[in-house]
């Protein structure tokens, strides 16, 4: 269960909130200033904080700033409408994302459920090692394996799917990948994207049940274990 600070003072926006995530199946601890915030937040134990910036005691943004100085744990600030430069001195200072109030509680959900994808990825990069299902990368050791089976990837291959891996889920392109994959401009031709979709997904999905590189038309391609 992932666990969320929110930092609120008004205490029924606060507590809307709380029962709202702890409907979602988050659990959720609050605190109503910037010092009580802090202390809980620099206490460790959160996958996730949500931090008004307008608090009494220390505003959200020192509360960040300081907090910064010994955790990386997601932050989405909450800012009052209008506030640009909460918003832009916030992401300097190291949060991940902000809303604006008033926000939709479906617009909170959806920001949460992304910083809390991106830290996952994020933790999965810095060890090198990726995978979707059964599907594993080691991209330190240049080594990729499926159902404990390695595979031998050329390096073009290795890159395309070392992107896909980082970008899980995610709708990709045939003009992002030919830009992030093999460095092009695009200048029109990307059936070379194609190509090296059907070879990888030789070497990766043939012989499964369980596809995992997937043609979205039109779109380009996307690789995630539902179908
Ligand atoms: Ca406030």
């Amino acid at each position: 269960m992932n666990k969320v600070l929110l930092v609120e003072d008004e205490e029924k926006l606060a507590r809307f909130i709380e029962l709202e995530l702890t409907h979602e199946g988050y659990a959720v601890d609050k605190a109503f200033d910037g010092r009580a915030g802090l202390e809980a937040a620099e206490s460790g134990g959160y996958d996730l904080i949500l931090l008004d910036i307008m608090l009494p005691g220390l505003s959200g943004l020192e509360v960040l700033r300081r907090l910064r100085k010994s955790s990386q744990v997601p932050v989405i600030i909450l800012t009052a409408r209008d506030a640009v430069m909460d918003k832009v001195t916030g992401l300097d200072t190291g949060a991940d994302d902000y809303i604006t109030k008033p926000f939709s509680i479906e617009e909170l959900l959806a920001r949460i459920r992304a910083a809390l994808r991106k830290q996952s990825v994020d933790a999965e990069k810095d060890s090198g090692r990726l995978s979707c299902a059964d599907l594993l990368m080691d991209v330190y050791r240049h080594r990729v394996s499926r159902d404990g089976r390695e595979i031998e990837l050329t390096g073009r291959e290795f890159a395309l799917l070392q992107y896909f891996l980082e970008n899980k889920t995610i709708v990709l392109t045939r003009e992002q990948l030919l830009q992030k994959v093999w460095g092009y401009q695009y200048m029109g031709e990307t059936n070379v994207v194609d190509v090296y979709i059907r070879y990888l997904r030789g070497k990766i999905d043939d012989g499964f049940d369980l596809k995992l590189l997937h043609t979205v038309r039109g779109v380009g391609y996307v690789l995630r274990e539902e179908p």
